[in-house]
């Protein structure tokens, strides 16, 4: 039997109860059978099932092996009234929700039973709408209380379980009132700082930061409520207690997280704080370490370039604040490459170390010695009075170094070239600084080493341009900025070119052509020569191949060499090598040589002119007369021609005018070598020379260095070369 009401009910039951529907037993007690068959048909529900009895003492029975959702209960029953049964079910702790069903009318009664825990009261005879109604309300209210229940269960485990993870957490984790003061702290903080819980119970957190760190969390933890309601985070040093009242306390870094704790009401307002810190120590040691490794040299463990740079710069802040001075040393040790080279890397590493320690020793505390990098230190003195106090610096540098070093190869002598540059006089900038104390200490070094210097702005400027054609140099080869130009050597009474000359040039893309006077040297020093001198070996075999493969035959060619070629081992074979190649007579080739040469290592370099010599190669010494003019060396090296110097020539004034060129020309014939005069310029120095017996001239009067396309215009008719030697002959002999 179906009721209107059935439907209003039944889902709000479900859906407010949070529970499904599920099966609700329910007993009916009346002593009236016919009672008894009719409430089931008035209460049939899906998932409703009944039982009946007819006494207190039958439904106990059922109870003790039953549980029930509800007792529909009559109030007078054959063995005692319903209350009997509530009794029984309070003293049994049940939870069977019960309505009471009677005739009775006195409100006693009602009362009574209600007292006794029933839940509710219908009275016989019975609308059928009130009795559903009050059934529907007690399975309702029965199902709330058992899901309410369920839930609370489930609350206290779940709280159960966040006490132990806060409890148990590697984390600080704590809440604090309105004030900042703790009002929980969970144990964690007796073995990170040290202090008993309950003692820090509504003491401030502020209490437990570091004096430094205080300003950081200025006002976000000891007035919560004075923030804007979100969470931060922060970096903070909180103290170690140790016992004791020392106040050199250790503390433990860590990295804090804020959460306010906000009321629920419209008014938000912040009531305290939730925080949890975590131990960032290792972490922070960790970056640390990360950056020492940064800022330090790992060799030497002195502070690097980039912090050396830093703590520069602080001192020309700080002194440009009180008008003061500073001081920087540039100091590179001396020939270091050497002891790398000849004992190795690791003793050059042993020396190094053990100059950083020295140089460290001299310094006081406030000056920065760094490394640079390879055999490089710079010191900064960050105050000085005058320069005087940095030069006692240097000194006392130099001196540290005087004794011996001992390195498992042996003792050691190191020595250093020091060059200072002061602010402000030498610069503003740490970079110009540090760039002139460089500077000064070049300048030590290309002045015999082992010295201190200070900054000159007179030599930067020359420093400069010479560090730059250096690096122009190195780079001149590759990108094809060399070429040679070819002067010729004529034979004035057979009138034909008897020799060209290969002469470097380098054309420069921005300074256009730089004569080999300029760079050759350099080229000397930084030891790119070789490479030049084997360039120009190849250019101009390369050359004379050409020319002959447009069947032009080419006199005698001759290249300069510079003294440094002749300390390569191997220069004799690298001519040859190049000659064979092209497959060149080495009678048509003359290597130009100074006598400077001769005066360095003399069995050596004798032993590989004799071989060029035998090898059919002509050597000639070039600006003959200008160097040490020891004949003595004429008899043991093998050359074949001498080129008299340019100057001697210039000097010519008559026939026999020139001590000097007499003696050449007489020194040549004694040793049967050939005889070229350089730079001839006009026509009386051309005549001058003829009547001294030199016939081989070379000069402006007959030509200029040029391409190489010019000198072949040259060799296929070389009687132009006369055209100025001859008219001015005419004059001379117009003019005679
Ligand atoms: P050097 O070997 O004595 O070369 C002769 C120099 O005199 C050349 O200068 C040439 O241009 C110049 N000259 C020639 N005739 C006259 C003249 O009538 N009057 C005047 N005033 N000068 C004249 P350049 O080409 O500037 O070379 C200068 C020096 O550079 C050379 O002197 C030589 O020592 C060196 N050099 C040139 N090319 C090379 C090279 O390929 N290798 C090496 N190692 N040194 C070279
Ligand atoms: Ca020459
Ligand atoms: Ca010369």
């Amino acid at each position: 039997m179906v009721t209107p009401t059935e439907h209003a009910f039944r889902p709000q039951t479900e859906r407010t109860s949070g529970v499904e529907a599920g099966t609700f037993r329910i007993l009916i007690v009346d002593d009236d059978p016919s009672l008894r068959r009719t409430f089931p048909h008035v209460l049939a529900r899906p998932g409703r099932h009944f039982d009946e009895c007819g006494t207190i003492g039958e439904a106990i029975e059922r109870l003790e092996h039953e549980h029930y959702a509800l007792i529909l209960l009559d109030y007078r029953l054959p063995d005692a009234n319903g209350l009997a049964l509530l009794d029984w079910l309070v003293d049994h702790q049940r939870d069977e929700a019960v309505i009471i069903i009677s005739g009775e009318d006195a409100i006693d009664a009602a009362i009574a039973a209600l007292r006794r825990g029933a839940d509710d009261y219908v009275r016989k005879p019975y609308h059928v709408a009130q009795l559903q109604r009050a059934v529907d309300g007690a399975l309702h209210k029965g199902a709330l209380e058992k899901a309410n229940k369920l839930m609370s269960q489930r609350l206290k485990a779940s709280e159960r379980l966040h006490r132990y993870l806060v409890e148990s957490s590697p984390d600080l984790i704590f809440t604090l009132d309105s004030a900042g003061r703790f009002t929980y702290v969970n144990p964690r903080v007796k073995a990170l700082l040290g202090y008993d819980r309950s003692a820090l119970m509504r003491r401030p957190f502020t209490t437990l930061v570091m004096p430094e760190d205080l300003d950081r969390i200025d006002g976000l933890l000891s007035q919560p409520s004075s923030l804007p309601g979100e969470s931060f985070n922060v970096e903070l040093r909180l103290r170690r207690y140790r016992g004791g009242a020392d106040s050199e306390s250790d503390s433990v870094t860590v990295s804090l997280t804020g959460i306010p704790m906000i009321t629920q009401e419209d008014d938000r307002r912040v009531v305290g704080l939730y925080g949890v810190a975590r131990d960032i120590s290792e972490r922070k040691r960790a970056e640390e370490i990360i950056t020492f490794q940064a800022y330090h040299d790992q060799l030497t463990h002195l502070p690097n370039r980039v912090l050396f740079k830093d703590r520069l710069e602080l001192a020309i802040a700080q002194a440009q604040r009180r008008t003061g001075a500073l001081a920087v040393m540039f100091i590179d040790v001396d020939r270091f490459k050497l002891v790398n080279d000849t004992f190795g890397h690791a003793e050059g590493d042993a020396l190094l170390r053990a100059i950083a320690s020295r140089l460290s020793a001299t310094l006081r505390r406030g000056d920065t010695l760094a490394r640079l990098g390879g055999d490089e230190f710079t010191v900064l003195l960050p105050d000085i009075n005058q320069p005087e106090d940095a030069e006692v610096i240097a000194r006392k540098v130099l001196d540290a170094l005087g004794a011996p070093i001992s390195l498992s190869q042996g003792q050691f002598r190191a020595t250093v070239s020091v060059g200072i540059a002061l602010y402000p006089r030498d610069g503003g900038t740490a970079e110009e600084l540090t760039r002139h104390a460089d500077v000064a200490m070049y300048q030590v070094k290309r002045s015999g080493k082992n010295a201190y210097r200070f900054f000159d702005p007179d030599l930067n400027t020359r420093h400069r341009d010479r560090i730059a054609l250096e690096n122009d140099l190195r780079t001149a080869l590759a990108r094809n900025e060399l070429d040679l130009h070819y002067q010729p050597q004529v034979s004035v009474i057979e009138r034909r070119i008897v020799g060209l000359e290969a002469l470097l040039r380098w054309q420069h893309p921005v300074l256009g052509p730089i004569p080999p006077a300029t760079f050759v040297q350099v080229a000397e020093e930084v030891g790119l020569i070789g490479e030049i001198s084997a360039w120009v070996l190849e250019r101009a075999c390369t050359q004379v191949a050409e020319w002959r493969a447009a069947g032009i035959e080419a006199p005698r060619l001759s290249i300069n060499l510079s003294a440094h070629d002749f300390h390569r081992a191997n220069i004799v074979a690298s001519i040859t090598e190049c000659l064979g190649r092209h497959a060149l007579d080495p009678d048509q080739f003359e290597i130009e040589i100074t006598e400077s040469i001769m005066m360095d290592d003399t069995t050596s370099v004798a032993a590989k002119l004799r071989e060029l010599r035998s090898a059919g190669i002509s050597v000639a010494i070039d600006d003959f007369g200008t160097g040490y003019s020891a004949l003595a060396y004429l008899q043991k090296f093998p050359v074949s021609s001498l080129k008299i110097d340019r100057s001697f020539v210039r000097d010519l004034e008559g026939p026999m005018t020139n001590p000097i060129i007499s003696a050449i020309t007489g020194i040549a014939r004694g040793f049967e070598l050939e005889l070229v005069a350089e730079g001839v310029e006009n026509e009386e120095q051309a005549r001058a020379l003829r009547a001294l017996g030199c016939d081989v001239m070379q000069g402006y009067l007959f030509a200029r260095p040029a391409a190489a396309a010019e000198a072949r215009n040259w060799l296929s008719s070389p009687e132009r070369l006369f055209e100025a030697f001859d008219a001015s002959s005419a004059t001379a002999h117009y003019a005679n």
